[in-house]
């Protein structure tokens, strides 16, 4: 028996449907632009009538590409999640797969070269709104499908599709549609297509999610603004007084003082460590990205970029404000507000940090001043077992896919469906594996997905599903 270059079997189911998915690419691109030339805005003031067509135009594929019982999920208030499945593999594991079909406003639109809702195609990129979030993480699953299908007649393992409709705007009732349908979706794994790749070339598992805890402060002396002529001296001035509290929340190089900030932290996982030495991100290409000033330091170590983004808690102010710019006199003011955040990693206790930042900016506030808390809000982070074997047939699926090794990446920032679904799902390993790159700008203008990529992507999906059938077990 001849092998390829990667190991796998010449002419094994899994090859014939990825050799099926490289030879209709072009078909799977028009199913792509179909969904991308719908503005299926989520956000508030947009007609809600396009995510209810964008959803229509998505069941509509999952049935052109062999999805059976596919529906539109409803609960009230909510914009329709989309189902279908196909069961036939008994004995077999079933993948729940993971995508949304709503969309972040195009933004700017004077800054897009081409127009948003009209995919358009350039230096094998393809740009517009929802092209890379994540349209294509739907177009991927039926293409993937439809793969088998069409070659093998049917699938190895049992799937289960759901394509959410109000991702973009926090996946608000997600408990309740979980609640409602937790044994609907029921599934040994999840597979959630909506994350990226370390780059266009390298295939990558995020294997972790930070959390974030944060909160607004409030910070008064009086019952109004003083004249600081008249009353400067004698008067404490709250703005100064909430200024000496947020510094003293880290120290000069940026870490944060109070103990629970660290609490709890895990140590990465080996298979993240080891991603970590062999991923290159240096100093120059995150100033170039971030567009940092030259002057400005790191507040880590060139060689820890990554490991502090992904894997260690981090504070920030997100907004400061006492008076305006508009308003600025020469005041005392009787109040200082800020708002405030600790991005948290796996380990930490979201309410432990909560109540351990409070405290401390108690112990910290100078003068007497009346401090108050509100808008507080915590949620945890996520990671998964990265020995666990859904994992391993990941790895192996990306390597057939991309011909490359994949890596183990964690995200600095929060997907808030993962942990939900992951324990609605009674602790099912959840895949996340994406079909962005650094340059897909999603949520920002010329959005784009890098296409030879997304064939990659598909390829790699469509060996999933062989690589699933082959464990005895998932977990
Ligand atoms: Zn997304």
């Amino acid at each position: 028996m001849t092998t390829t270059p990667f190991g796998s079997q010449a002419g094994s189911a899994s090859d014939r449907a990825a050799a099926y998915a490289a030879a209709h690419h072009s078909e799977f691109l028009e199913d792509l632009k179909t969904l991308a030339r719908i503005p299926s805005v989520s956000f508030p003031g947009f007609d809600p009538g396009q995510v209810d067509r964008s959803a229509e135009a998505v069941a509509a594929l999952m049935s052109k590409r062999g999805l059976e019982n596919v529906e539109l999920l409803r609960i009230p208030d909510a914009f329709p999640y989309v189902y279908g499945d196909w069961l036939h593999a008994p004995g077999k594991a079933t993948l729940l797969l993971y995508a949304h079909h709503d969309v972040q406003p195009a933004g700017r639109e004077e800054l897009w070269k081409s127009p948003p809702f009209e995919p358009t195609e350039r230096a094998g990129r393809l740009y517009g709104r929802g092209c890379a979030d994540d349209k294509a993480g739907a177009v991927a699953h039926t293409s993937a499908i439809t793969s088998w299908l069409e070659t093998a007649g049917e699938l190895p393992v049992n799937v289960k599709v759901i394509i959410e409709g109000e991702e973009e705007i926090g996946s608000h009732n997600l408990e309740t549609f979980l609640g409602r349908y937790a044994s609907k979706m029921m599934a040994d794994a999840i597979v959630l297509t909506d994350t990226g790749n370390f780059d266009h070339q390298t295939p990558s598992i995020t294997v972790a999610l930070r959390g974030l805890v944060a909160l607004d402060v409030t910070v008064k002396s009086m019952d109004h603004p003083l004249h600081s002529g008249m009353w400067g001296g004698p008067t404490p001035d709250p703005t100064i007084a909430l200024a000496k509290m947020i510094a003293a929340c880290v120290d000069g190089k940026g870490r944060m003082l109070f103990p629970a900030a660290y609490k709890g932290v895990l140590k990465p996982a080996k298979a993240m460590e080891h991603s970590l030495k062999i991923l290159k991100y240096p100093e120059k290409v995150f100033r170039a990205q971030s567009g940092l000033n030259t002057k400005t330091r790191l507040m880590v170590p060139a060689k820890d970029i990554l490991r502090s983004s992904w894997y260690r808690p981090s504070f920030s102010v997100n907004a400061l404000q006492a008076s305006s710019k508009k308003d600025c006199a020469n005041i005392i003011n009787d109040s200082a507000w800020c708002r405030m955040g600790v991005r948290i990693v796996p380990g930490q206790e979201p309410q432990a940090v909560l109540s351990g930042l409070k405290k401390h900016l108690l112990r910290n506030a100078p003068w007497g001043m009346e401090v108050s808390f509100s808008n507080e809000s915590s949620s945890p982070a996520w990671t998964t077992d990265t020995s666990a074997p859904a994992v391993d047939a990941a790895r192996k699926a990306l390597r057939k896919g991309y011909g490359r090794q994949a890596v183990e990446m964690g995200c600095g920032g929060s997907i808030p469906f993962v942990g939900p679904f992951a324990t609605a799902l009674k602790g099912a390993p959840a895949l996340l594996i994406g079909v962005e790159d650094p340059l897909s700008n999603p949520h920002s203008e010329n959005e784009s997905l890098h296409l030879e990529m997304f064939a990659k992507a598909i390829a790699s999906a469509a060996h999933l599903y062989g690589e699933i059938a082959a464990l005895e077990s998932v977990k």
